[in-house]
């Protein structure tokens, strides 16, 4: 994909990901830079995997500003890179492409976008079962262990990555059938069930399992009430929905490329006006 198609010439901004599908990042950012005044645009470069390497050198020749990473390229994207940050390093994925000193360098956003929302519910802190373990299970775990949460667990459909995990970060791995066996005060969904146009009426944790659980972090935005919140809601569980983590990576990102903090209450009033249009 060329990064200058659908662009003006400064101030390039995009995301990449294969398949791309609809993602509000480019609502976010675009609003983003309309309200500081910057010039530039953010726009959508859905870019195959074989065409990765490519990408970012074009990247580097155009001097995009700043670049959001989705699936399947956040670890793929990591050699073609000058450096990535600590945090990117320790989670082993990057969401975010900036730029510092002339080097074209990543890191992971998800981290800010998961350790956000969460802290101001200390109280529910005390134990976290994160579900699945793909890239944002491991931000997760990053964020809860940058959050100090000590006794922390995962737990996947498919044990050895569960295992895999639970190694790099020195946490416990439960077995995907004994994850309600005990007590934890929050649950993180980290698996793409209860998505829009997929498993929309799944649920990663059984309706009568909610004994003892005090907080429910759902990873999935679209539909914003997924099945697991409003099952979690019946409870009495407070909830919080991606739509939290997508608003904090999404202002992470604007601060590195921009170095400008947006309002974050109009920009969540901006992602729930539009998800309402969108009926999610
Ligand atoms: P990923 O790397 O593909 O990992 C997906 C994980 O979900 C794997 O551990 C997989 O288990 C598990 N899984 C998939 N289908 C399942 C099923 N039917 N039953 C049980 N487990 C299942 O994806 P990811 O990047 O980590 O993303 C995970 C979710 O987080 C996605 O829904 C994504 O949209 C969401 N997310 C949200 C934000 C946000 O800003 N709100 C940011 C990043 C990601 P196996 O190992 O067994 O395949």
């Amino acid at each position: 994909m060329n990064p200058n198609q659908n662009t003006k010439p400064q101030g390039q901004y995009g995301i990449i990901g294969w398949p791309l599908g609809h993602s509000k990042s480019p609502l976010l950012h675009n609003w983003g830079l309309k309200e500081c005044g910057l010039p530039g645009v953010y726009v959508p470069w859905p870019t195959e995997p074989a065409k990765l390497k490519a990408f970012v050198a074009e990247a580097r020749a155009r001097k995009i500003r700043g670049v959001s990473v989705t699936i399947p390229h956040k670890q793929a994207v990591i050699p073609f890179l000058d450096g990535v940050t600590d945090r990117a390093k320790a989670v082993g994925a990057v969401n975010t492409l900036f730029w510092r000193e002339g080097r074209l360098l990543g890191d992971n956003t998800d981290v800010a976008g998961i350790v956000a929302p969460l802290a101001p519910h200390r109280e529910a802190l005390a134990s976290a079962l994160v579900l699945g373990a793909g890239g944002a299970a491991r931000a997760a775990c990053f964020a809860l262990k940058e959050l100090g949460v000590a006794d922390l667990a995962v737990s996947n459909r498919t044990q050895a990555k569960a295992e895999a995990l639970a190694r790099d970060f020195g946490i416990g791995a439960v077995p995907w059938e004994a994850r309600t066996a005990r007590a934890w005060t929050l649950i993180v969904n980290a698996t793409p069930l209860g998505l829009k146009g997929g498993d929309e009426d799944a649920s990663p944790w059984p309706q009568d399992g909610f004994g003892g659980v005090s907080l429910v972090f759902d990873m999935v935005y679209n539909p914003v009430r997924t099945r697991l919140i409003q099952d979690a809601q019946a409870a009495g569980v407070a909830c919080i929905s991606g739509l939290n983590m997508f608003l904090h990576q999404g202002l992470a990102q604007f601060e590195l490329w921009t170095g400008r903090k947006l309002d974050e209450k109009r920009a969540r009033q901006l992602l729930m006006a539009d998800m309402t249009l969108t009926g999610a």
